[in-house]
């Protein structure tokens, strides 16, 4: 997404919301494929303060993605909330002269009035991406011995697991061979 920063600048109250839809490639997030499934709807309002964009930002989508849990596709809703101070290149404030690689994290600068803010946008979205997806709190996940998924039906095993008679067996089953 372009953002004219020139036209912001000349506008009298200096503020603008933008409100856009950012296309976006399915991520991979460690063994996580994540597929997004209409592109990243995007609200921006930016507000000039002196020499500084003030950025407010939501972002709002549904993923595709597998539960942590119990391995089903499922479909979540995200929302990421962020906040940004942008610079143009051109109008740096004194205090960030000099250290055009080493901008504190909440500080962005704009190569070009015509700025393209999409990379900028794609690392919030990242950054603040859940790191485990729960298809539900209620999820029981897989079975630990036999795989089954809980969620769809007991299996055997987790019977045994929690009947407290064949625990204590179990366990002194384990003493005796030691
Ligand atoms: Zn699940
Ligand atoms: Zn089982």
């Amino acid at each position: 997404m372009l953002i004219n920063l020139a036209e912001l600048k000349r506008k009298t109250d200096k503020a603008q919301t933008y409100q856009f839809c950012e296309p976006c490639q399915p991520l991979t997030m460690g063994a996580d494929l994540l597929t997004i499934e209409d592109g990243l709807n995007v609200c921006l309002n930016i507000a000039l303060v002196d020499s500084t964009f003030l950025v407010k930002g939501t972002i709002q989508t549904q993923i595709k993605v597998s539960c942590a849990r119990c391995l089903e596709d499922f479909i979540d809703s995200v929302h990421v909330a962020f906040e940004d101070e942008w610079f143009s290149a051109d109008d740096l404030p004194e205090h960030l002269h000099g250290i055009p690689d080493t901008y504190p994290d909440d500080v962005y600068c704009l190569k070009q009035e015509e700025a393209d803010v999409t990379e900028r946008i794609m690392e919030h979205f990242i950054v603040n991406l859940p790191m485990r997806f729960i298809c539900s709190d209620n999820c029981r996940g897989l079975c630990p011995q036999c795989g089954n998924n809980l969620n769809n039906s007991p299996c055997a095993c987790q019977h045994q697991a929690i009947d407290p008679r064949l625990a204590a067996l179990a366990r002194w089953e384990t003493n005796t061979a030691e």
